[in-house]
């Protein structure tokens, strides 16, 4: 692994280091998601079979119409079936329940992702439980998040932001049994999974929360620290140990009157101050966000091998 973090030659010197390697997220997912349409065509070749992915869409938020657009174009660029599903905000839970329990029985479709958040009189759980668990390509069936947090187990899919985050750790070296990790956030889409991963690969984790108290000095003791809250550059240099790996997941949109927008998308990490004494680090945007979608096809692919494996 790159660690940029030069020791101090004596303890009169200042501490002297060079900046972060950057983790480049969009590179990384951009050859996952070549890797997706070679490996989609080498399957529709062999057994005629083309990888579909239903999006199921309830209500109107804009932000979770902007996501799947984003997840359906995604799916089709890289020659994967995308079978889209709009419901309006009112659409009761039954009827979500039986066309995910149809989806679930459809042999055309390989993966199914219920965009989340959903309207608050339907239960998450009870709609993401009829997911059947071989196309629970977004890993939110509470079975595969169960198997998650037990050892032993593997489930058969992992969420796709925390499965990115892995990846990025992996592809850029980052050793991660002994390590000390520490994931900020626990959420049921982020934190908490992400934390269940590093654990089941032999870090020690500690999750901290809004709750938590005085969480720099945890911060510090991190080799790889997780930013998953949502708080604009939360995470300060002085949190930061030099040479530790610097995950940000976080998107925060900002005022910036440069951009004809007026806005931009910064993380939960100051990034030009953490880069000065982060071994490794993700930019926001370009580091964790295209990750996500490329986990989301590559779960896809391998829901269309299992499909597969299970016919002949
Ligand atoms: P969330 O559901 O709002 O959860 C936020 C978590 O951060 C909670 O566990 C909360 O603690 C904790 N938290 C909030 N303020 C804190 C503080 N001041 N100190 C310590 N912990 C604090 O958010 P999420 O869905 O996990 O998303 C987190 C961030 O990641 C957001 O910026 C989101 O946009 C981004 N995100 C990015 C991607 C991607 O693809 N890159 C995907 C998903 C999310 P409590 O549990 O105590 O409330």
């Amino acid at each position: 692994m790159h660690r940029s973090y030069r020791k101090p030659s004596n303890d009169t010197i200042a501490e002297e280091y060079v900046t972060a390697h950057i983790i480049d997220g969009a590179k990384i997912a951009e050859d996952i998601r070549n890797q997706v349409k070679r490996e989609a065509a080498a399957l529709k070749a062999k057994s005629g079979i083309t990888p579909g992915l239903a999006t199921v869409l309830v209500g109107d938020n804009p932000a979770s119409h902007a996501y799947v657009r984003s997840k359906r174009k995604t799916t089709a660029d890289l020659g994967l079936e995308s079978f889209g599903y709009e419901m309006p905000k009112e659409t009761t839970q039954a009827e979500v329940v039986a066309l995910v329990r149809r989806l679930s029985a459809d042999p055309k479709v390989h993966g199914i992702l219920v965009q989340l958040p959903l309207p608050a009189h339907i239960s998450e759980e009870a709609v993401l439980g009829e997911v059947a668990l071989d196309k629970d390509v977004d890993g939110f069936n509470p079975i595969n998040i169960g198997k998650l947090g037990m050892k032993n187990r593997s489930p058969t899919f992992a969420p796709c932001t925390p499965a990115g985050v892995i990846e990025l750790l992996e592809r850029t070296g980052t050793p991660l049994e002994g390590a000390n990790a520490v994931v900020l956030g626990r959420s049921n889409i982020v934190g908490l999974p992400l934390s269940l991963l590093l654990l089941g690969r032999n870090a020690t984790v500690t999750v901290c929360h809004s709750r938590t108290r005085d969480i720099a000095p945890l911060t510090r003791a991190a080799d790889i620290l997780v930013a998953a809250i949502g708080r604009t550059r939360f995470v300060t240099a002085h949190m930061v140990k030099p040479g530790a790996v610097v995950i940000d997941v976080g998107i925060n949109e900002i005022a910036d009157a440069s951009k004809k927008s007026g806005k931009r998308l910064v993380g939960d990490v100051d990034f030009d101050a953490v880069k000065e004494v982060a071994g490794a680090i993700t930019p926001v945007p370009g580091g964790v966000g295209p990750m996500t979608i490329a986990m989301l096809m590559r779960n896809t692919i391998r829901a269309a091998e299992i499909a597969t494996a299970k016919c002949t």
